[in-house]
C-alpha cells in the first residue's frame, strides 16, 4: 500500500536519494528544502525552513491536507559550519544547531501529531557519527546531531505504545555536496575505514528504507551507523 512520505532536504545529496527510494517504492513524497526543489516523480515539493517552527507546522498542515496522514516522516536536513571552537562565532554555533536540532524537534513534533492520530507512523533522524567518533572542527555539528539522538530515545519512549517508531541513522562519510571539499576520495581518508571507501548516498537511503519497513516493526530508539566501520562500536 503506497504511504505518504515526507523527506526534508530532499533537493539533494542523501534525501534526494532517500525520496527516490521511496518513489520507486510507489509512495507518496513531499520532499521539502529551502530552495523548494526535489528528484522527478516527488508527489509534492515546498520551500521550508526547517530551523522555522511556523513553516514546518504550516508545511505539515498543507501536506496533510494534500496527501493525507504521514506515514514515514524522514528528517535529513542540514547544514556543516566548520570551523574550531576557540574561533567560532556565535552565528556558526546558532545557525547549525538552528537548523540540525530545532530543525529536528519542530519536524518531529509536527510528524508526531499526524502521527499520533493514526496510531502508527514511522521517524527516522539522520545523525552522523560525528559526535561518537570526534572529529576536530566540527563542535557545532556534533553537539547538534548528539542532540538528535537524546530527541530521538525520548520520543520514541514518549510514542511507542501509539505503534510509532522513531530510530536515528548516523552516517559515515558519504560523498556529496556537504563532503565535496574534503578530499573524500583520498588513499588518507579511505584508510582509516575498514571497508576501505567512502559510503554512497543510495546505501543510507536503503538504510532509512528498511527503518521504515514493516520488517522494522520491533526496532525503535536505535542508532544505526552506515560507516564503512569508521566508528564501530559508537
Ligand atoms: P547536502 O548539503 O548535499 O544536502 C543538504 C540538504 O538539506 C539539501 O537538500 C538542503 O537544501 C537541505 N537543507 C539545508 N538547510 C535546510 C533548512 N534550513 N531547511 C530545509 N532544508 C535544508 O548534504 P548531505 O546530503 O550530505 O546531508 C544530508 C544529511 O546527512 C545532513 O543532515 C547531514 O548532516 C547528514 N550527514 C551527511 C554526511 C555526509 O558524509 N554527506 C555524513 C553524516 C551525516 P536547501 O539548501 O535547498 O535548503
Amino acid at each position: 500500500m503506497s504511504r505518504h512520505v515526507i523527506v526534508t532536504g530532499a533537493s539533494r545529496g542523501i534525501g534526494a536519494d532517500i525520496a527516490r527510494r521511496f518513489i520507486a517504492a510507489g509512495d507518496l513524497v513531499t520532499g521539502w528544502s529551502r530552495a523548494g526543489t526535489a528528484p522527478e516523480g516527488c508527489a509534492s515539493s515546498a520551500a521550508v525552513d526547517v530551523s522555522d517552527s511556523e513553516a514546518v507546522t504550516r508545511a505539515l498542515k498543507e501536506a496533510v491536507a494534500a496527501h493525507g496522514p504521514v506515514d514515514v516522516f524522514v528528517i535529513n536536513a542540514g547544514i556543516t559550519r566548520d570551523g574550531l571552537a576557540l574561533r567560532m562565532s556565535d552565528e556558526q554555533w546558532r545557525e547549525v544547531l538552528s537548523t540540525n536540532l530545532d530543525g529536528a524537534f519542530y519536524c518531529a513534533r509536527a510528524a508526531l501529531s499526524s502521527m499520533v492520530r493514526q496510531r502508527s507512523g514511522r521517524i527516522v533522524m539522520i545523525s552522523s557519527i560525528s559526535p561518537f567518533y570526534g572529529v576536530p572542527g566540527q563542535a557545532n555539528y556534533a553537539a547538534a546531531k548528539a542532540g538528535m539522538v537524546g530527541l530521538a530515545r525520548s520520543l520514541a519512549r514518549e510514542v511507542a505504545s501509539r505503534g510509532i517508531t522513531i530510530n536515528v541513522v548516523a552516517p559515515g562519510f558519504i560523498e556529496t555536496d556537504m563532503t565535496a571539499d574534503l578530499g573524500s576520495t583520498s588513499d588518507q581518508m579511505n584508510a582509516l575505514i575498514p571497508l576501505g571507501r567512502t559510503g554512497t548516498t543510495a546505501e543510507v537511503a536503503a538504510t532509512v528504507e528498511f527503518l521504515s519497513s514493516p520488517d522494522a516493526g520491533y526496532i525503535t530508539g536505535q542508532v544505526l551507523a552506515v560507516d564503512g566501520g569508521l566508528a564501530m562500536g559508537l
